[in-house]
Order: C-alpha cells, then sequence, then structure tokens
C-alpha cells in the first residue's frame, strides 16, 4: 500500500491534503475529542457562555496564557514536513485542516494554502470587527492586573481565534475548502477518524467528483470502504517513505 500510496502521489497533479488530530498527536499534541484527549481532562467553554458570563471570559484566557490545552509550543513532525514539500513543489494545491495547533505553518505552508476549519489557537480576533491581535499585546494586561481583552478598533469582546462549541463554523474556510475539494485529483486524508461533520463530508464530495481517495489514519475510519488506498499507520513514517526526505 506505501508503494500505491507513493504512486499515487507521484501522478497527481492537483493533491488536497485534509488533516486531523492525527498528524500532531505524532507532536504531542492532544486530540481533543478522543478519551484521554483535552476535553475530559478539562471542560470545554462554549462560545455562548463566553459572550454572556465574564468569569467564563476570564477562565477562558487564563487557559490562553497559562497553555492548559497544549496547542501552542509544539513542533512540526516529518508528517507536517512532508505535506509542506508537497505544498512547496506545487503538486498539493491546498491543506484543509481541523487542528488549531499552526503546525503546517510552522513547518513552511504559506498561510493561504492552509485552510483551518476549526480556527486557529495562536493568536485572538474581535467577535464584532474580526480583527486579528496576538496573545503578547494582552499578556502583561492580564495576567499582572487581570484586564480582560478587548479589541483596540470598536472595544468588541477578543476571544481566542479557535472555533468554541456552541459556535457557527464560519463560512469562508468551509467555501475555499470546497471549491478546493472539487478541484482536487488526489485527496489526501492524514489523521482524521473523518466523524466530524460537516469536515468529514470533504473525501466523499472529492471521491463523487473523480478524485481518488487515500486515507492514512492509525485505526480504521467510517470511509475506509470508499478509499482507493488506505493505510493504518503513523503518517510520519509512511510520508516521509512516500514523499522523500
Ligand atoms: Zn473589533
Amino acid at each position: 500500500m506505501r508503494e500505491q500510496l507513493a504512486q499515487a502521489i507521484a501522478k497527481a497533479r492537483r493533491i488536497v491534503v485534509f488533516t486531523g488530530a492525527g498528524i500532531s498527536t505524532e507532536s504531542g499534541v492532544p486530540d481533543f475529542r478522543s478519551p484521554g484527549g483535552v476535553w475530559s481532562k478539562i471542560k470545554p467553554i462554549y462560545f455562548q457562555e463566553f459572550v454572556g458570563d465574564e468569569g467564563r471570559r476570564r477562565e477562558a484566557w487564563t487557559r490562553v496564557f497559562s497553555g492548559t490545552a497544549k496547542w501552542t509550543g509544539a513542533r512540526p513532525n516529518d508528517g507536517h514536513t512532508a505535506v509542506a514539500k508537497l505544498v512547496g513543489q506545487g503538486r498539493a494545491t491546498a491543506v484543509i485542516t481541523q487542528n488549531v495547533d499552526n503546525l503546517h505553518q510552522d513547518s513552511g505552508v504559506p498561510d493561504d494554502k492552509v485552510i483551518e476549519l476549526h480556527g486557529n489557537a495562536h493568536y485572538a480576533r474581535c467577535l464584532d470587527c474580526g480583527l486579528r491581535h496576538e496573545f503578547d499585546e494582552f499578556r502583561e494586561s492580564f495576567t499582572q492586573r487581570g484586564e480582560i481583552p478587548v479589541c483596540r478598533a470598536c472595544g468588541g469582546l477578543v476571544k481566542s481565534a479557535t472555533i468554541s462549541f456552541g459556535q457557527s463554523m464560519p463560512r469562508e474556510p468551509m467555501d475555499r475548502a470546497e471549491a478546493a475539494t472539487l478541484a482536487c485529483d488526489l485527496f489526501l486524508v492524514l489523521g482524521s477518524s473523518l466523524v466530524v461533520y460537516p469536515a468529514a463530508g470533504f473525501p466523499l464530495l472529492a471521491k463523487r467528483n473523480g478524485a481518488a481517495l487515500a486515507i492514512v489514519n492509525r485505526e480504521p475510519t467510517d470511509q475506509d470502504a470508499y478509499a482507493d488506498i488506505v493505510l493504518h499507520d503513523e503518517i510520519g513514517p509512511v510520508m516521509r517513505e512516500v514523499v522523500g526526505p
């Protein structure tokens, strides 16, 4: 199967890579939905709680600055490096990710090639005007004086740029992901169990549109039966071998 995957990648002209928690657990980032994952240890703060309750906002910012969720501080592994290489060669047109850890960008994939379905845990956005803020802008005022961050432009509430439970999926990345999926000739899933919708709809959309579908995931997925190539294996070693170091 590794040989088949190498051939499919070599033959493809417009690869879309779709990544989930599995590619990042190999870098030590916890899988936040699995048993033993982040959400089994700390209770998620729902979007409505963040907006409606100052105490929950304070708790959310305390978690950001203490690194509770361990979404920051990890380094890309061989899987991320191989994906960056495919993008750099112009053979992968987009990386759609369910991860919020910024590891694709850290491995050298340009920002405009990464489509983040669940946002990004490395910076914040104003909930009213959308302006990006860096955590460092607020670190001292929050940790020293307990001031809850607000937007420097409009005074609105600022939140980590992840998509919280209860927060609607933003339209723009979904539209971009769909367009990329419909334009690809190989849809390559790396480390997603493909159970969280609507994200999990993309592989079947690609397949119905005539693309080949390849899945590399440690455990079986719900969509293995539809895939042309399936490998139940670690992503880093497989991708290092099929893409080259
Ligand atoms: Zn604002």
